[in-house]
């Protein structure tokens, strides 16, 4: 007799899918098969059954330029939890002299008690960390305190690592076994094209596609892949959102370069033209830009055939009065997304015959898990962590930013009605949403420390 078996659910593997009952026993699934008994149960038919979403990419209660983003770590994780999202992954930013140890405690306090679902950290390696003489001593010590991942960029002043810093911080996070994730756009370049729009009287949010081409964006992932290759660390690119981006990981990985790429919802499923929507064109500025048709159609193809591994959201929600900025360059960037990215990838990407079950359970939890070290999560296996959600494909939701738990009172996906939602999500054995309805608690979630 299990503590909890779920029963007649269609179970979803990244290579595979099962008519079985699942059981738990306290925080771990236990046991697969048939005719299992529990203690409580809980009919699964006609649903699916998967590992809980991991989203690798999100900005919750971070700070930029004077405002901070509108979720903060108990309504950003609550959205998650009611959109199947059982993990995410979270930034340390150090501060100017400030360690990178004592940055990441500043961080747990934070989070401490206030989340509802498990999180990691990745460390941010800002340009004084990555350009003082000893800025990156800590990085061994950062990835023995759980911290695998460290967050660097090409782009934005006060990040930006030009080609020799980012050489040179790659090889010390190579070295100590770490790894890398990368916004990757060629940055001094698009500096320069917004200065001169701008200069040249061009304020309207479209400004912002305009001045980061898809070309500069892939010749930095191209720059990166070689740099990465020369230092051993494995590197994951962050937020693809173009055909010529995929192109440039495609050929590294042609070449054995050890490159992941992951693509968001808004790249799938937006294009620029929403900067023209009159008043709320603003509400689109995120970076890299929203594209073309063309590029949601090549990001569709290149998940399906495994040119990029993941989807996250990168969810960086700020009000619609936030947004509103007098001009484009000043307009903070980021989008909400938190909640609906395991429907909006069921809905565009399974409904629609792009991916497979099981390729939707891989790009929305096992791959992130892989790459990531949630050694633990992304897969329905006996000794797993049992984060579960049962999945109904024939619920339809109407999403508005009334019918979500996001803050930022508006979403990019206003107005679409997906076919399946989750009913039930579990968290290391906890029924933490039923029937749809939140019923954990803030704390329920922990730190995860990835290996
Ligand atoms: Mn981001």
């Amino acid at each position: 007799m299990y503590d909890l078996v779920i029963r007649n659910g269609l179970l979803i593997y990244a290579d595979g899918v099962v008519e079985a009952d699942l059981a738990v026993e306290d925080e771990s699934i236990a046991a697969i098969g048939a005719g299992l008994k529990g203690r409580r149960e809980i009919d699964a038919d006609g649903c699916y059954v998967l590992p809980g979403g991991i989203d690798p990419h999100v900005h919750l209660q971070m700070p930029l330029a004077g405002l901070v983003s509108s979720d903060n770590f108990t309504t950003g994780t609550i959205a998650a939890a009611c959109g199947g999202t059982t993990t995410i992954i979270d930034f340390v930013e150090p501060q100017p002299e400030q360690s990178m140890l004592e940055a990441l405690a500043m961080r747990h306090a934070e989070a401490a008690n206030q989340v509802a679902i498990d999180f990691g950290l990745h460390m941010t390696v800002p340009t004084w960390h990555a350009t003082a003489p000893h800025g990156l001593d800590e990085v061994p010590a950062v990835v023995e305190a759980g911290c695998l991942s460290f967050k660097m960029y090409q782009a934005y002043q006060g990040m930006i690592l030009d080609d020799v810093a980012l050489l040179r911080a790659l090889t010390a996070v190579g070295e100590a076994g770490g790894r890398t994730v990368l916004h990757s756009e060629t940055g001094p370049v698009l500096d320069y094209l917004r200065a001169e729009a701008l200069a040249a009287g061009h304020t309207e949010p479209i400004w912002h596609a305009y001045t980061r081409p898809a070309p500069l964006e892939a010749s930095a992932v191209h720059r990166a892949a070689e740099l990465a290759d020369l230092a051993s660390c494995p590197l994951y690119i962050f937020h693809v959102g173009c055909q010529e981006s995929v192109e440039a990981i495609l050929q590294a990985r042609r070449r054995r370069i050890d490159i992941w790429g992951e693509t968001c919802p808004q790249y799938l499923l937006l294009n620029a033209e929403e900067h023209l929507g009159g008043l709320s064109g603003e509400l689109y500025v995120c970076a890299p830009p929203l594209r073309t048709i063309e590029d949601n159609r090549a990001l569709w193809h290149a998940l399906a055939q495994d040119a990029l591994q993941v989807v996250s959201t990168d969810h960086c929600p700020w009000t619609a009065e936030e947004k509103r900025q007098p001009d484009f360059t000043c307009i903070p960037g980021g989008v909400p997304g938190i909640e609906a990215r395991l429907s909006l990838v069921h809905h565009f990407g399974v409904n629609q015959g792009l991916l497979t079950l099981e390729r939707w359970v891989e790009v929305c939890s096992t791959n992130a898990a892989r790459w990531m070290g949630l050694t633990r999560k992304g897969r329905l296996s006996p000794g797993c962590d049992a984060d579960i959600v049962i999945f109904d494909p024939d619920r339809t939701k109407y999403i508005a930013p009334d019918t979500l738990h996001e803050a930022a009172g508006w979403t990019p996906y206003e107005g679409i009605e997906v076919s399946g939602w989750p009913r039930t999500v579990l968290l290391r054995g906890k029924v933490i949403v039923e029937d749809e309805q939140y019923i954990g608690a803030p704390g329920d979630g922990r730190f995860v420390e990835r290996r």
